[in-house]
């Protein structure tokens, strides 16, 4: 039985770190390296590093990236349960330049055919859970399904709206009992969905209860946005606080040594999962101080799943 099911993509991370992203028809050379990645598998590893019994439910292709997310999972003790996809395992080409900015390019393979008959098929594993968390690198119909089957089991639902330019319905929100976007994810979905102009530097900047007014356009539940360096901003229905004693409220980010800060999101995602489930009864403001914690932990070393922290709830 597993405490936490991530829902979600894994790829094969090919990695150059170049002086310059290359301009279009450059060749130029760069420092080399690969490894694993997806949003779901990063966020499972998170999960399973921060104590929680973790499976992951993702669809791979009969290749070499294949076998590399098995014997990953196995590794750090991720119970894996994949569909088997003609297309190839899903990669991501990524351009990292001296500055730090980055180019990349997805390609969803195997990712993109999770489907809904084989969340269907996983029907008691999600049921079993204390919470299922998703994220919108799969069909938007089979993260639909997800949710709604732990809807239905009386499991806590946890939706990670990222990357940002992914398809979303207003729809798949609701079904989320934690709505986690960073910044860019949530100006996005507010312009989707309720017609609300945001720029995403904007929003840190923007006073609690305006931030809060604007989580509430978009979720009638718990609103958790990342904001980067900045730290976290938590807004709930006033009828669901979750322990809390107050509707909105800022987290500050924790002091640390950033060497590299992809997987952030991530790492947050994946350590507020494991809280929750590890103690559901706990007030939701001493989860959000735990995921906080083991994101900024997670930031102390470079690359995404081979930085996340071993550091449960259960440690702080
Ligand atoms: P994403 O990786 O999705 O863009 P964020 O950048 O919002 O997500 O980061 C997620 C969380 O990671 C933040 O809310 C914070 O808890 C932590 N974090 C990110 N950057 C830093 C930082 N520079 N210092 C400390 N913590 C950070």
């Amino acid at each position: 039985m597993s405490s936490v099911v991530v829902a979600g993509s894994f790829n094969v991370d090919h990695v150059w770190r170049c002086d310059a992203l290359p301009a279009p028809g450059a060749t130029i050379a760069g420092r080399y390296s690969t490894g694993p990645g997806g949003k779901g598998f990063n966020q499972a590893v998170a999960a399973r590093r921060a104590g929680a019994e973790a499976s992951f439910v993702c669809a791979l292709g009969e290749d070499a990236g294949g076998t590399l997310a098995r014997q990953l999972a196995a590794a750090d003790g991720i119970v894996l349960v994949a569909e088997a996809s003609n297309e190839p395992t899903g990669t991501a080409g990524i351009y990292v330049d001296g500055r730090g900015r980055n180019s990349i390019v997805i390609g969803a393979g195997a990712n993109a055919s999770l489907s809904t008959e084989f969340m269907a098929a996983n029907t008691a594993l999600i049921g079993n859970a204390k919470v299922l968390l998703a994220q919108l690198e799969s069909p938007v119909e089979t993260i639909e399904a997800a949710l709604g089957l732990a809807r239905e089991a009386g499991v806590l639902t946890m939706l990670n709206a990222a990357p940002a330019n992914a398809p979303s319905t207003i729809s798949l929100l609701k079904l989320a009992d934690v709505l986690t976007p960073n910044e860019t994810e949530f100006a996005a979905l507010l312009g989707r969905h309720v017609g609300e102009r945001l720029e995403a530097d904007d929003v840190a900047a923007l006073d609690g209860a305006s931030l809060h007014a604007l989580c509430r356009k978009l979720s009638g539940n718990t609103v958790v946005v990342t904001l980067g360096a900045v730290g976290v901003f938590v807004s709930h229905d006033e009828d669901k606080l979750r322990g809390d004693s107050q509707p909105y409220y800022r987290i500050a980010a924790e002091s640390v040594q950033v060497v590299d800060t992809t997987g952030a999101g991530d790492a947050f995602n994946g350590a507020l999962a494991a809280s929750l489930a590890y103690a559901p009864e706990a007030s939701f403001i001493k989860h959000v101080r735990f995921a906080n914690q083991y994101a900024a932990r997670s930031t102390e070393q470079e690359g995404a799943a081979v930085s996340m922290p071993r550091m449960t709830p259960a440690d702080v």
